[in-house]
């Protein structure tokens, strides 16, 4: 069969994905990235049982198992008051069905970059899409590409192929950074298995999310965040970075094994989030994966699972069907509910962790946190966090099957 030409927008987690996927399927695959060389840059991230059914397929789950953390559970308490108001826990969804797995950013992108240069996809680095025409894509100083069969777009939640205006940061990101997850005594409190949050109300979180390794035999890590109104960050950067150290340690004084890792303010990365859904991810001749199709805030710890399942999505589409547009039609049937439950999900999610009101954080608190306790809730809030709700891994085996 005559092979097809794909051009990959975007060399991030959608964007590896789709490669290695796409590549080993015996696709012509070519990715081009505006970095240079590939770096193992980030945070770290979880991935849900879904996104680890994805990883499996491209062969890639036991490396990533062998680097990063099980997650267990997701805590978080309000303080002053000491109350549990997050307890999400794997195990109500019963055996075998899984839990996550918190990893470096950096080992996710080192993997998959492997794993898409193994199954031959090329690589082109230092080229700044500027937009797409006719299946050839265009880059910043004017070169163009020569043409492709069907141009992907993965170029995260700016891409300039996906919408014309931006979409505007939600009210409030977050500052994150790796530290080492310390040992000894101090470590004692922290559950190796959980990500854990103070909140006061909505308007202050901090969390720390165990990691596991960058590399094989490394250190092992926690990613560390604070949450901080967009309108703040400038106010923030010009205080002294002890004003803010002082402030994390009174809302968690436990945490200052991590806390007291942050001695400079370059250390933190300030991460805007956005929320948007495009009506389509697909126009002639042109797929959208990840980011660039729908974004979120990362409450719901989502976002990279989403990507990875578009570009499984994307490939058994395209493996079942010669005909690239009725491969897009079936893309976005095996995709678009999904999608749109977990974007409305998030919607409604993340102010009752980021947020200035204090009727949302009351909500949250004294109904939702006491309802969440009462079966069958337990079970549908693990369910939700594991991507299992209406998890689209069956309907993208069916596209497979034709
Ligand atoms: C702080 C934070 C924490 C998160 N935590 C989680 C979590 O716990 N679980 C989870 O599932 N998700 C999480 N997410 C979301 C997740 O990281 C994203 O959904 C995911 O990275 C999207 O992947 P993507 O490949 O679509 O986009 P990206 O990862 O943004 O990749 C886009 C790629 O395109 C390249 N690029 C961009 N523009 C251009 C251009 N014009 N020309 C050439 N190249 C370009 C970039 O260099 C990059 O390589 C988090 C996000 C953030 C910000």
């Amino acid at each position: 069969m005559a092979q097809r030409s794909i051009a990959i927008a975007g060399g991030g987690i959608a964007g590896l994905a789709c490669a290695a996927l796409l590549a080993r399927r015996g696709e012509r695959v070519v990715v081009f990235d505006r970095m240079a060389a590939p770096s193992a840059i980030g945070s770290g991230l979880i991935l849900q049982p879904v996104g680890l059914a994805v990883l499996d397929e491209i062969g890639l789950a036991a490396r990533m198992r062998s680097l990063g953390a099980p997650i267990r559970r997701l805590f978080g308490r309000a303080m002053p008051s000491n109350r549990v108001v997050l307890d999400v826990r794997y195990r109500a969804l019963g055996g075998g069905a899984g839990e996550g797995l918190a990893v470096h950013r950096g080992a996710l992108f080192e993997a998959l970059f492997d794993a898409a240069r193994e199954a031959g996809a090329e690589m082109e680095g230092g080229r700044e899409v500027t937009g797409a025409r006719d299946g050839r894509l265009t880059f910043a100083g004017g070169a163009v590409s020569p043409r492709f069969d069907l141009v992907v777009d993965a170029l995260g939640v700016k891409s300039p192929l996906a919408r014309h205006t931006p979409l505007p940061p939600l009210p409030f990101g977050a500052l994150w950074c790796n530290v080492d997850w310390p040992d000894g005594p101090v470590a004692a409190p922290f559950d190796p298995n959980a990500l854990e949050q103070r909140y006061e109300a909505a308007r202050k979180m901090v969390g720390v999310l165990p990691i596991g390794s960058l590399r094989a035999g490394e250190q092992r890590q926690a990613a560390f965040f604070w949450s901080l109104r967009h309108a703040d960050l400038a106010a923030w950067r010009a205080a002294p970075l002890d004003a803010w150290r002082q402030q994390a340690l009174q809302l968690w004084p436990q945490a200052a094994p991590f806390i007291s890792q942050v001695t400079n303010r370059d250390q933190l990365i300030f991460a805007a989030y956005c929320h948007g859904t495009r009506a389509s991810p697909a126009s002639p001749g042109m797929a959208h994966v990840g980011d660039s199709w729908h974004s979120a805030s990362p409450q719901l710890g989502q976002g990279a699972n989403m990507a990875l399942l578009d570009a499984l999505g994307l490939a058994c589409a395209l493996e079942a069907n010669r005909d690239i547009s009725l491969a897009l039609d079936a893309y976005c049937r095996s995709r678009r509910g999904h999608i749109r439950l977990y974007q409305l999900a998030s919607w409604m999610f993340t102010p009752a962790y980021q947020s200035d009101s204090r009727a949302i954080a009351f909500v949250r608190d004294w109904l939702m946190a006491p309802l969440s306790r009462v079966w069958p809730m337990p079970k549908i809030l693990a369910a939700l966090v594991a991507g299992s709700i209406g998890s689209p891994l069956s309907a993208i085996e069916a596209t497979r099957d034709g």
